[in-house]
Protein backbone atom coordinates (compact mmCIF):
# COMPACT_ATOMS: atom_id res chain seq x y z
CA UNK A 1 0.00 0.00 0.00
CA UNK A 2 1.22 3.70 -0.33
CA UNK A 3 2.39 5.40 2.12
CA UNK A 4 0.48 8.32 1.45
CA UNK A 5 -2.97 6.01 2.20
CA UNK A 6 -1.16 4.39 5.12
CA UNK A 7 -1.47 7.78 6.66
CA UNK A 8 -4.14 9.00 5.69
CA UNK A 9 -5.90 6.02 7.51
CA UNK A 10 -3.56 6.69 10.25
CA UNK A 11 -5.44 9.90 10.19
CA UNK A 12 -9.04 8.68 9.54
CA UNK A 13 -8.32 6.46 12.92
CA UNK A 14 -7.10 9.30 14.93
CA UNK A 15 -10.20 11.26 13.98
CA UNK A 16 -12.42 8.30 14.63
CA UNK A 17 -10.44 7.69 18.59
CA UNK A 18 -10.81 11.49 18.85
CA UNK A 19 -14.86 12.23 18.13
CA UNK A 20 -15.96 8.50 20.04
CA UNK A 21 -17.23 10.73 23.21
CA UNK A 22 -19.93 12.38 20.35
CA UNK A 23 -19.85 9.69 18.18
CA UNK A 24 -20.29 6.89 20.39
CA UNK A 25 -17.14 4.99 18.27
CA UNK A 26 -13.68 4.02 18.56
CA UNK A 27 -13.21 2.23 15.93
CA UNK A 28 -14.67 1.46 12.61
CA UNK A 29 -15.09 -1.54 10.91
CA UNK A 30 -12.39 -3.45 9.23
CA UNK A 31 -14.12 -3.73 6.09
CA UNK A 32 -14.52 -0.33 5.88
CA UNK A 33 -11.18 0.51 6.29
CA UNK A 34 -9.96 -2.02 3.75
CA UNK A 35 -12.15 -0.31 1.36
CA UNK A 36 -10.97 2.87 1.98
CA UNK A 37 -7.44 1.46 1.50
CA UNK A 38 -8.11 0.16 -1.50
CA UNK A 39 -9.54 3.33 -3.78
CA UNK A 40 -6.59 5.53 -5.37
CA UNK A 41 -7.91 9.30 -4.28
CA UNK A 42 -5.50 10.67 -6.49
CA UNK A 43 -8.12 9.57 -9.25
CA UNK A 44 -10.75 11.46 -8.40
CA UNK A 45 -9.35 14.86 -7.79
CA UNK A 46 -7.77 17.00 -10.72
CA UNK A 47 -4.81 16.92 -11.48
CA UNK A 48 -3.51 20.55 -9.32
CA UNK A 49 -4.99 18.91 -6.61
CA UNK A 50 -3.30 15.02 -6.55
CA UNK A 51 -0.47 16.90 -4.20
CA UNK A 52 -3.24 16.55 -1.42
CA UNK A 53 -5.27 13.77 -2.49
CA UNK A 54 -4.37 11.77 0.88
CA UNK A 55 -4.99 14.81 2.74
CA UNK A 56 -7.77 14.06 5.29
CA UNK A 57 -9.62 16.80 4.14
CA UNK A 58 -11.92 18.42 1.96
CA UNK A 59 -10.91 19.12 -1.32
CA UNK A 60 -12.74 21.39 -4.55
CA UNK A 61 -13.77 19.18 -7.58
CA UNK A 62 -15.22 22.27 -9.49
CA UNK A 63 -19.20 23.95 -9.83
CA UNK A 64 -18.80 25.03 -6.15
CA UNK A 65 -18.54 20.98 -4.87
CA UNK A 66 -16.31 19.17 -2.95
CA UNK A 67 -14.98 15.80 -2.61
CA UNK A 68 -15.87 14.96 1.19
CA UNK A 69 -13.00 14.76 3.85
CA UNK A 70 -11.89 11.08 3.93
CA UNK A 71 -12.70 11.32 7.76
CA UNK A 72 -16.36 11.78 7.05
CA UNK A 73 -16.83 9.64 4.32
CA UNK A 74 -14.97 6.86 6.17
CA UNK A 75 -17.61 7.24 9.34
CA UNK A 76 -20.47 7.70 7.52
CA UNK A 77 -19.92 4.49 5.34
CA UNK A 78 -19.50 2.66 8.50
CA UNK A 79 -22.85 3.79 10.07
CA UNK A 80 -24.40 1.94 7.02
CA UNK A 81 -23.40 -1.13 8.19
CA UNK A 82 -22.92 -2.89 4.67
CA UNK A 83 -23.49 -6.41 3.88
CA UNK A 84 -21.86 -8.33 0.56
CA UNK A 85 -25.25 -8.82 -0.85
CA UNK A 86 -27.12 -5.48 -0.01
CA UNK A 87 -28.08 -2.76 -2.56
CA UNK A 88 -27.36 0.91 -1.90
CA UNK A 89 -28.64 4.47 -3.05
CA UNK A 90 -26.26 7.13 -2.96
CA UNK A 91 -27.07 11.17 -3.48
CA UNK A 92 -24.27 13.38 -4.67
CA UNK A 93 -21.89 11.35 -6.71
CA UNK A 94 -19.69 14.13 -6.77
CA UNK A 95 -16.00 13.11 -7.82
CA UNK A 96 -16.89 9.26 -7.24
CA UNK A 97 -14.63 8.56 -4.44
CA UNK A 98 -17.59 7.84 -2.31
CA UNK A 99 -19.07 5.77 -4.88
CA UNK A 100 -16.28 3.77 -5.31
CA UNK A 101 -15.77 2.39 -1.39
CA UNK A 102 -19.40 1.81 -1.59
CA UNK A 103 -18.57 -0.50 -4.20
CA UNK A 104 -16.56 -2.62 -2.68
CA UNK A 105 -18.45 -3.07 -0.11
CA UNK A 106 -22.03 -4.40 -1.72
CA UNK A 107 -23.32 -6.13 -4.70
CA UNK A 108 -25.21 -2.72 -6.40
CA UNK A 109 -24.69 0.86 -6.44
CA UNK A 110 -27.10 3.68 -7.54
CA UNK A 111 -26.24 6.78 -7.53
CA UNK A 112 -27.47 10.11 -8.67
CA UNK A 113 -25.67 13.16 -9.08
CA UNK A 114 -27.52 17.05 -9.81
CA UNK A 115 -24.86 18.06 -12.01
CA UNK A 116 -24.44 16.42 -15.51
CA UNK A 117 -20.77 17.34 -16.35
CA UNK A 118 -19.75 15.63 -12.58
CA UNK A 119 -22.07 12.96 -13.35
CA UNK A 120 -20.31 12.21 -16.47
CA UNK A 121 -16.67 13.18 -15.17
CA UNK A 122 -17.10 10.51 -11.71
CA UNK A 123 -18.72 7.75 -13.86
CA UNK A 124 -15.61 7.63 -16.74
CA UNK A 125 -13.54 7.85 -13.41
CA UNK A 126 -15.43 4.57 -12.18
CA UNK A 127 -15.39 2.80 -15.34
CA UNK A 128 -11.52 3.25 -15.94
CA UNK A 129 -10.88 1.55 -12.54
CA UNK A 130 -13.04 -1.14 -12.83
CA UNK A 131 -16.20 -0.72 -10.77
CA UNK A 132 -18.45 -2.31 -12.58
CA UNK A 133 -21.84 -2.87 -10.03
CA UNK A 134 -22.64 0.66 -10.61
CA UNK A 135 -25.52 2.80 -12.08
CA UNK A 136 -26.04 6.34 -12.82
CA UNK A 137 -28.50 9.06 -13.10
CA UNK A 138 -28.27 12.17 -13.75
CA UNK A 139 -31.19 14.18 -11.38
CA UNK A 140 -32.72 15.33 -8.32
CA UNK A 141 -31.63 13.24 -5.24
CA UNK A 142 -34.40 14.82 -3.17
CA UNK A 143 -36.65 12.01 -5.39
CA UNK A 144 -34.01 9.40 -4.82
CA UNK A 145 -34.53 6.44 -7.40
CA UNK A 146 -38.27 4.86 -7.29
CA UNK A 147 -37.64 2.14 -9.88
CA UNK A 148 -34.94 0.38 -7.79
CA UNK A 149 -36.16 0.52 -4.34
CA UNK A 150 -36.62 -0.43 -1.54
CA UNK A 151 -32.92 0.16 -0.35
CA UNK A 152 -30.76 -1.69 2.21
CA UNK A 153 -28.88 1.32 2.95
CA UNK A 154 -29.18 5.52 1.47
CA UNK A 155 -26.09 7.76 1.09
CA UNK A 156 -26.62 11.57 1.07
CA UNK A 157 -23.29 13.37 0.91
CA UNK A 158 -24.81 17.01 0.42
CA UNK A 159 -26.80 18.76 3.28
CA UNK A 160 -30.33 18.36 2.94
CA UNK A 161 -32.95 20.74 4.24
CA UNK A 162 -34.57 18.01 5.81
CA UNK A 163 -34.97 14.17 5.55
CA UNK A 164 -36.74 13.84 2.59
CA UNK A 165 -40.06 11.23 2.20
CA UNK A 166 -39.40 9.98 -0.67
CA UNK A 167 -36.09 8.17 0.52
CA UNK A 168 -37.66 7.02 4.21
CA UNK A 169 -40.06 5.66 1.47
CA UNK A 170 -37.30 4.11 -0.18
CA UNK A 171 -35.67 2.55 2.65
CA UNK A 172 -36.13 -1.14 3.62
CA UNK A 173 -37.31 -2.14 6.94
CA UNK A 174 -34.58 -2.77 8.57
CA UNK A 175 -32.26 -0.14 6.34
CA UNK A 176 -30.29 2.55 7.59
CA UNK A 177 -29.99 5.91 5.95
CA UNK A 178 -27.13 8.32 6.35
CA UNK A 179 -27.94 12.08 5.69
CA UNK A 180 -26.31 15.85 6.74
CA UNK A 181 -29.60 17.49 7.48
CA UNK A 182 -29.21 21.57 8.17
CA UNK A 183 -29.61 25.10 6.33
CA UNK A 184 -26.75 26.04 3.36
CA UNK A 185 -23.48 26.81 5.09
CA UNK A 186 -25.03 26.70 8.71
CA UNK A 187 -24.11 24.02 11.23
CA UNK A 188 -25.32 20.65 10.07
CA UNK A 189 -25.98 17.48 11.89
CA UNK A 190 -25.13 14.22 10.54
CA UNK A 191 -27.74 12.31 11.37
CA UNK A 192 -28.22 8.33 11.09
CA UNK A 193 -32.17 7.09 10.54
CA UNK A 194 -33.35 3.96 10.65
CA UNK A 195 -36.46 2.27 9.60
CA UNK A 196 -37.38 -0.88 12.22
CA UNK A 197 -38.87 -3.72 11.28
CA UNK A 198 -42.56 -2.24 11.53
CA UNK A 199 -41.39 0.41 9.26
CA UNK A 200 -41.04 3.22 12.01
CA UNK A 201 -38.75 5.78 11.84
CA UNK A 202 -35.58 6.20 14.09
CA UNK A 203 -33.53 9.26 13.87
CA UNK A 204 -30.32 10.08 15.87
CA UNK A 205 -27.71 12.89 15.77
CA UNK A 206 -23.99 11.61 15.26
CA UNK A 207 -22.06 14.76 14.95
CA UNK A 208 -21.73 18.16 13.74
CA UNK A 209 -20.82 18.24 10.11
CA UNK A 210 -20.27 20.95 6.88
CA UNK A 211 -21.99 19.64 3.77
CA UNK A 212 -22.40 21.84 0.38
CA UNK A 213 -26.21 22.16 0.07
CA UNK A 214 -28.78 19.54 -1.73
CA UNK A 215 -30.01 21.34 -4.11
CA UNK A 216 -33.82 21.28 -4.68
CA UNK A 217 -33.54 23.17 -7.79
CA UNK A 218 -32.12 21.58 -11.52
CA UNK A 219 -28.33 23.47 -12.18
N1 LIG B 1 -19.57 12.13 -2.26
C1 LIG B 1 -19.09 13.21 -3.08
C2 LIG B 1 -19.60 14.51 -2.50
C3 LIG B 1 -19.76 15.54 -3.50
S1 LIG B 1 -20.37 17.06 -2.90
C4 LIG B 1 -17.58 13.19 -3.12
O1 LIG B 1 -16.97 12.89 -2.11
O2 LIG B 1 -17.01 13.54 -4.14
C5 LIG B 1 -22.12 16.82 -3.06
C6 LIG B 1 -22.62 16.51 -4.44
O3 LIG B 1 -24.05 16.49 -4.37
C7 LIG B 1 -22.26 17.53 -5.50
O4 LIG B 1 -21.64 16.90 -6.57
C8 LIG B 1 -23.60 18.13 -5.89
O5 LIG B 1 -23.68 18.52 -7.25
C9 LIG B 1 -24.56 17.01 -5.58
N2 LIG B 1 -25.96 17.43 -5.37
C10 LIG B 1 -26.42 18.57 -4.80
N3 LIG B 1 -27.76 18.58 -4.78
C11 LIG B 1 -28.16 17.43 -5.38
C12 LIG B 1 -29.42 16.86 -5.66
N4 LIG B 1 -30.58 17.47 -5.33
N5 LIG B 1 -29.47 15.66 -6.27
C13 LIG B 1 -28.32 14.99 -6.60
N6 LIG B 1 -27.09 15.48 -6.36
C14 LIG B 1 -27.01 16.68 -5.74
Amino acid sequence: MKSAIKRMLAEIEGEVAYTRSLTGMSKLDSRVMAAIAGVPREAFVSPDMKHFAYENGPLPIGYGQTISQPYIVALMTDLLQLEPDHVVLEIGTGSGYQTAILSQLVKKVFTIERIPALGDASAASLQSLGYSNIEYRTGNGYDGWPEHAPYDAIIVTAAASHIPLALTEQLKSGGRLVIPVGLPYMPQELMLVEKDDQGEIHTRDILGVAFVPLQEDPP
